[in-house]
């Protein structure tokens, strides 16, 4: 008998035990308080479960983070020394990249100035650009950013990407460390942050390295808010140095009432959407991982706590 245990105060127990049922034979998926042994307890799949939670399963043999964003369980000081992996699921990578597509090319094409010409009942023509003379810069290359310059690039975009280790990815130029990123920020003309959050991370974007953008650029970020330094952002955005952003997270979510942001007519907020775990796509892939597990073998879209993704 094994258990794979489910924690999740947003995501739907049922849904989840459906979709996995048909690919788990011999697997049971038990909410925690249902759980009558705890020793038959081999695979967990939740999303922010309290301090303390894995102790009481001594057999775990795999955790599964319920989406693709590991900030919040990479850093916990209560982690069983197990495989941990994340979803992966091509249907979020999809979803994700078409969030950035919209943002990128609302501003390729000066929606912004026509929504506020709109306004004024004013006719305000502006030549369409040539993609190819806009310089978009994707920052992190993993399964979400890859994607996203990918279909950016078939746009007819010049896109630039960046990520921690170096890659050769057809159509994109790409850089690689810290060493090349002020560079990189500077040859970007729209700037989207697709880096997970992770301690070296966390402030990233400070108010120096906001001031390498291009004056009048571009601002997306659809992966963690901490990543920026968000006053020195506002500040940027008041002074149009940094010209528009479209903003799906921030360094406090719900993003209070009284903050500046959202009084700002160059600055489009979405409430932490750019991208959701689809269970329908992503319940196959975790079944194969709990079976890879159950096997003995290596699982897939691991994470490393020491690497904080
Ligand atoms: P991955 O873990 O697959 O990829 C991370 C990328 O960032 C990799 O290319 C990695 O480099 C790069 N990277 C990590 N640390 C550094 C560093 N210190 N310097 C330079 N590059 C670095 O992440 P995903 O693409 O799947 O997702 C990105 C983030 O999107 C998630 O972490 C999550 O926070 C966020 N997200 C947001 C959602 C939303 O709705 N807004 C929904 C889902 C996710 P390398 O390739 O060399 O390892």
């Amino acid at each position: 008998m094994s258990i794979l245990v489910f924690y999740s105060e947003f995501d739907s127990f049922e849904q989840w035990s459906t979709l996995l049922a048909p690919h788990l034979p011999g697997v049971t998926l038990c909410r925690a308080e249902e759980v009558q042994n705890d020793d038959e307890v081999h695979f967990a799949l939740v999303w922010k479960p309290p301090h303390g939670f894995f102790a009481p399963y001594r057999n775990l043999k795999l955790l599964i983070n319920l989406g693709a964003g590991v900030d919040s369980l990479v850093g916990r000081d209560d982690l069983p020394d197990i495989p941990i992996v994340r979803l992966s699921d091509p249907h979020m990578a999809r979803m994700m990249a078409s969030f950035v597509l919209f943002a990128v090319l609302r501003y390729v094409r000066d929606i912004p100035a026509f929504e506020r010409a709109q306004r004024e009942r004013r006719w305000h023509y502006l030549h369409p650009r040539s993609p190819e003379t806009v310089r978009v810069g994707v920052l992190g290359l993993g399964e979400l950013g890859a994607h996203t310059a990918l279909e950016l690039a078939r746009q007819g975009l010049d896109v630039r990407g960046w990520s921690r280790s170096q890659k050769n990815i057809d159509g994109i130029t790409c850089s690689s460390g810290i060493d090349a990123l002020d560079a990189f920020l500077a040859g970007s003309d729209i700037l989207v942050v697709m880096l997970p959050l992770t301690p070296q991370t966390q402030g990233l974007l400070s108010a120096e390295r906001l001031a390498r953008l291009p004056h009048g650029c571009a601002f997306i970020n659809v992966s963690r808010g901490a990543i920026v330094d968000q006053v020195a952002l506002t500040q940027a955005l008041q002074r149009g140095q940094i010209a528009e952003a479209t903003l799906d997270v921030f360094d406090r979510e719900p993003l209070p009432p009284e903050d500046a942001l959202w009084g700002m007519e160059n600055v489009l907020i979405t409430p932490h959407l750019a991208s959701v775990a689809i269970p329908a796509s992503a319940a196959p892939q975790v079944a194969a991982n709990i079976q890879r597990a159950a096997r003995g073998e290596a699982v897939l879209h691991q994470v490393f706590p020491q690497q904080g993704y």
